[in-house]
């Protein structure tokens, strides 16, 4: 059987009426190179010339219409641009002006009055009468005979197709003549039976709905069909992955909870853990007891307290003989969590280490050879770890803080570490809804933690105008002088980051005049800076030296300072709006209120108002993640862009939504019987999605 669809894959070159020269342009400016590639090629909208409609019914929200009638007057009128052709199109219910600017010639030696017409175009309205401007019109034989059975598909295509003679109506002519030579064996189903029960259509016919359905309900069943099986397959390949690696995948075991977890936990924990931590340490614990590898997403909204499950995890880790690392995107981020940390391991026989880019190159050097020989047991640090050079003896876990852009392939790095590949645990930076994460993300295991520590003050947040900085200056005095700290936002867009810097320098001048030496102290905190530098500042915030930090985004994740209450975000309306809630997060931290204001200039149009308000309506990171798809759409949804995952052909995730959850509990289902998918009846699929290797995105990566 591996000669499936074998027609499909001939080159678009031999479909009649194609030829060299076209195939070659249809190559280069669509990217169709097979039978299957055309096939692929579907329409976005449709012409429906299948119905003839009264004038009388045209109406100021008809689109386009097909009338039949009789020309009734034809004149030239205006000069100039002005210039041109009117004629009168009647039929028994009313009258209809046709107008044309160009080819006015050619149109009139066409049109004769009393002769007979069928027209079709976007109707519009002019000073109350309804009109079509440039319709397409041809004599008709009397009541419309020889009308389509078949609503008329219309493609996307480019101008360099458009000139030689392939428009966006005449690929239709095309795939019309690739459906006269493809049969229903062509396109053999790949759908399990119980799921073709829904009722959809089935393979073949699905195809040629889309393309040609009788109507736009048939057309609207065909796409769902065929966007359902995308998702359903994307889901499968995701899922196969995953269930391989819980069978066949080895990973080291951590058998038992030793010494070190357990006198950590009872002893130097400084809080009982919430609910949702233990689940998700519960959840890691049977991981890395099973034998097999562990590959786990954790989710976790700001502040609900992903740190201290990464180093209990770590410290299990150790119990069982194995080293641990933890990685940070940023330099603040892993010397602020190896600082932490250390001082949470004060009183405990465990060696933690930090390796950066700037660690100097005598300490780096020692720090190499404590990990490759065992005596380092933890190692925090950014992506320098990642280096080749940086070998463990022992690694058993490694965790990934504040990022979900960690792909495969960077963790492939992870696991030529050691000898048997380690456990890895990715901490996401920002939630993404569910959907997302499940179609990104479906061959990780997956955590979530909805759960703050119990006493969180909701943080406070406002939506403000510019003319209102007095006031919004006021409250910061006001909060500096109750002895807590604030932060001030600007934002850093990369295509205009000259003007930003602009901004930022007359921001934190404006910030200086409000906020005078002595009396107040200003940390500033910004890409440009040197290392030195910043971490120095940013050491002055983080020890109390001064009240405000002015800063861009590089303080978006993971920075922790409980006495800072206030977070002013300039520019509020530049920011994305999980962007925002991660910056937001960087309050609310400690026992006392917090406020977040977000000041944008008044000029703000009603989408951004909204967008800006669901943040004061809301703290939940997962409502805001939601939120936000649905308003800018997947494309752009941080993290996700660059993995190609999230693209189908048809199928869109946010619109499509009930469609992916039903493909995921279908393919879940489906595994969970027939994991590997041999049992006869999904032996079409099987080879479906064996023919289908090295077509998707995803097959580029796994
Ligand atoms: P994030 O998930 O954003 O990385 P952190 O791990 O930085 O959050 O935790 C945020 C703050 O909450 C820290 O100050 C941490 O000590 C504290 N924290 C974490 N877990 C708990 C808990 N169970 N009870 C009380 N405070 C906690
Ligand atoms: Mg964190």
């Amino acid at each position: 059987m591996k000669d499936i669809a074998s027609i499909l894959r001939n080159p678009i070159e031999y479909l009649k009426g194609v030829g060299p020269l076209r195939a070659e342009l249809l190559q280069k400016e669509l990217g169709i190179f097979t039978f299957s590639d055309l096939l692929d090629h579907f329409p976005y909208r449709h012409v429906d010339r299948t119905r003839i409609q009264l004038i009388r019914d045209i109406r100021p929200e008809t689109d386009f219409i097909q009338v039949a009638g009789k020309v009734v007057s034809v004149e030239v009128l205006g000069f100039k641009q002005s210039r041109r052709l009117v004629a009168e199109l009647r039929d028994a219910s009313g009258t209809l002006e046709l107008v044309w600017f160009q080819g006015i010639n050619g149109m009139q030696k066409l049109l004769t009055v009393g002769g007979e017409y069928l027209v079709y175009g976007k109707a519009g309205f002019f000073q109350g009468s309804p009109t079509i401007t440039h319709p397409e019109i041809e004599v008709s034989g009397g009541q419309g005979a020889g009308r389509p059975e078949f609503l008329e598909p219309v493609y996307p295509t480019t101008e360099k197709l458009k000139v030689r003679g392939l428009g966006g109506r005449q690929l239709g002519k095309l795939v019309t003549t690739l459906f006269n030579v493809l049969k229903d064996s062509d396109l053999p189903e790949n759908l399990p039976a119980d799921i073709r029960e829904e009722g959809w259509p089935s393979r073949y016919e699905a195809y040629r709905q889309i393309h040609f359905p009788a109507d736009l309900s048939v057309y609207a069943r065909a796409a769902e069909r065929l966007k359902f099986e995308e998702l359903f397959l994307a889901q499968l390949r995701l899922g196969l992955i995953k269930s391989r690696r819980h069978r066949y995948s080895k990973g080291v075991v951590f058998a038992q909870v030793g010494q070190l977890f357990n006198q950590f936990y009872t002893q130097y924990l400084p809080f009982e853990l919430t609910g949702a931590q233990k689940r998700v340490l519960r959840e890691i614990r049977n991981d890395t007891g099973s034998g097999r590898q562990m590959n786990r997403l954790l989710q976790g909204d700001v502040g609900s307290g992903k740190t201290i499950v990464a180093l209990l995890a770590m410290l299990l880790a150790l119990d069982n003989g194995f080293q641990a690392c933890l990685m940070a995107p940023t330099e603040i981020l892993a010397r602020q969590h190896y600082e932490g940390i250390r001082k949470l391991l004060e009183e405990m026989p465990v060696e933690v280490r930090l390796l950066t880019g700037s660690s100097r190159s005598k300490v780096r050097k020692e720090v190499l050879g404590l990990a490759r020989e065992g005596r380092l047991h933890i190692l925090i640090g950014t992506h320098a770890v990642l280096e080749e050079s940086v070998q463990f003896g022992r690694l058993g876990l490694a965790i990934v803080d504040e990022q979900h852009r960690f792909g495969v392939q960077q963790r492939a790095r992870l696991w030529k570490k050691a000898a048997v590949p380690p456990h890895v645990l990715v901490m996401t930076a920002t939630p993404i809804p569910r959907t997302l994460a499940m179609t990104a993300y479906g061959d990780l295991d997956y955590s979530v933690m909805d759960e703050l520590p119990p006493g969180r003050q909701p943080i406070s947040t406002v939506h403000r105008y510019e003319d209102r900085r007095p006031q919004v200056m006021d409250f910061l005095r006001h909060e500096i002088g109750k002895g807590r700290q604030v932060y001030v936002i600007f934002p850093l867009i990369e295509e205009s980051e000259t003007l930003d810097y602009e901004n930022l320098e007359k921001g934190y001048e404006n910030i200086k005049a409000w906020f005078p030496e002595p009396k107040y102290w200003i940390s500033r905190v910004d890409g440009r800076q040197k290392q030195e530098i910043r971490d120095t500042n940013m050491r002055r915030f983080l020890g109390g030296d001064t009240q405000i930090m002015v800063a861009t985004t590089v303080i978006e994740v993971g920075v922790n300072v409980p006495n800072a209450t206030v977070m002013v975000v300039e520019s509020a309306e530049k920011f994305g709006l999980s962007q925002l809630h991660q910056l937001r997060g960087r309050v609310g931290r400690g026992a006392e209120k917090s406020f977040c204001i977000l000041l944008t200039s008044p000029r703000l149009g009603k989408e951004a108002r909204e967008r800006l308000s669901i943040l004061t309506e809301t703290n939940n990171g997962f409502k805001i993640a939601e939120k936000d798809l649905e308003i800018r759409g997947p494309g752009d949804i941080e993290g996700t862009r660059q993995s190609g995952l999230l693209s189908f052909k048809l199928a869109n995730i946010v619109q499509d939504r009930a469609l992916l959850e039903l493909a995921r509990e279908k393919a879940a289902v489906l595994l969970d019987k027939d994991p590997e998918l041999e049992s006869e009846e999904n032996r079409a699929l099987k080879l479906f999605l064996q023919s289908q290797q090295g077509k998707t995105a995803w097959s580029k990566i796994s």
